[in-house]
């Protein structure tokens, strides 16, 4: 049997991608300005409900301006899951900041209202809930507790395009959002980001940094500390192409969610639980194997079958740059240990999932 393997994950680029890559090319204006990154700009904005967005270089530096804008002095915390992905966290350190870790909640996966409180010090200038795998955080809870405490929130979306709480799509909760268009990203421009706020003034702070402090009426006059962080116009034209199927992509994606999880139905596994107020992007299906299963055998197993498929995040506190070896999140290791992540691009086909499906049964 010569089964073609299966990848965790593919772009689908099938839309107007190259016609409007070529359309940058032919304009020459292929550096960082340039008709397509406004349409992009407007298309994602007018998509998650904020008009207060700009475009930059990745989901990293979308972070790490993010934060920076909002002027974090030393010895600042930041409460942040230690269960994401290591960009959330390198970022608040990048940004002067000290990252506090808190616990996820067993049943989504996702910061846990409850130990954020029991984290909070005098301190505490931010909490940054992160959105992962498309689900989204206890937006009810995490915004009282902000405004209870005074606390500023960064939500860390890049995992989220298409991820609403109670209608509202997430991103716009907060201070600010961060968003990511990486290869394997709901929406992508290849390597890409965004930030979006509900404050225009915040905004435009973020507009000038990311252009390396530059005023933005008066050329080489840089009147603040800035990066470069820009995307280019042929990024934005691939991702004005992404945001016209947006739609259709997500449609896609929950599909192949909902097929997984009735394939799986019976299985001893477990997936992501979400409250009634979320609806998930659906962005990477991933599940906790049974308890005692050797998961590195599992995905090395299935890899012989030519599928291919991934752990979940390792928990931040366990990394060297972050360590911290007295402390424990039982329910963030035991997620960390026993999460993978299944193929989930949006033309993964019916017979691809039953075939995942089947190979995971047969191994556990
Ligand atoms: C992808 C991702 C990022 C970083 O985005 P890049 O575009 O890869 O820099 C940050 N946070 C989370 C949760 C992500 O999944």
């Amino acid at each position: 049997m010569n089964e073609r393997t299966i990848p965790v994950y593919q772009p689908d680029l099938s839309g107007n991608e190259s016609r409007y890559v070529n359309e940058a090319v032919d304009s020459s204006w292929i550096s960082s300005q340039g008709s397509f990154l406004k349409r992009f700009e407007e298309m994602f904005g007018a998509f998650i409900g904020t008009p207060h967005v700009t475009a930059v270089s990745n989901g990293t530096v979308a972070l790490h301006l993010a934060m920076h804008c909002l002027d974090f002095q030393p010895g600042d915390e930041v409460i942040v899951p230690s269960f994401t992905y290591i960009a959330s966290v390198n970022t608040i350190v990048q940004a002067g900041g000290t990252p506090v870790f808190c616990e996820v909640r067993s049943s989504d996966w996702l910061m846990d209202p409850e130990d954020v409180i029991s984290k909070i010090t005098p301190r505490t200038r931010a909490i940054m809930p992160v959105h992962l795998y498309g689900a989204a955080c206890d937006m009810d809870r995490l915004c009282a507790i902000s405004k209870e405490y005074g606390l500023r929130m960064i939500e860390d979306c890049a995992e989220a395009l298409g991820t609403s709480w109670k209608g509202q799509h997430v991103g716009t909760f907060g201070d600010v959002s961060t968003w990511s268009f990486f290869g394997n990203k709901t929406v992508t421009t290849g390597e890409g980001g965004m930030v979006a706020t509900r404050d225009p003034a915040l905004l435009r702070k973020m507009a000038i940094a990311k252009g390396q402090g530059q005023d933005l009426d008066r050329r080489y006059w840089h009147s603040v500390l800035g990066f470069n962080y820009r995307m280019t116009n042929l990024c934005a034209a691939i991702g004005t192409a992404q945001m016209e199927r947006v739609d259709d992509i997500l449609g896609r994606k929950r599909n192949i969610a909902a097929a997984y999880r009735k394939e799986l139905a019976n299985a001893p596994v477990q997936f992501q639980t979400l409250p009634n107020e979320v609806v998930s992007s659906e962005w990477l299906v991933s599940l906790l194997l049974p308890k005692g299963i050797d998961r590195d055998r599992v995905m090395k197993s299935m890899g012989d079958l030519g599928i291919d498929t991934r752990p979940v995040f390792y928990c931040a506190h366990h990394m060297p740059p972050h360590a911290r070896p007295d402390l424990r999140l039982p329910v963030s290791e035991d997620i960390a240990a026993r999460g993978i992540s299944l193929p989930s691009y949006p033309q993964l086909t019916a017979d691809d999932i039953e075939r995942v499906c089947n190979a995971l049964k047969r191994l556990i």
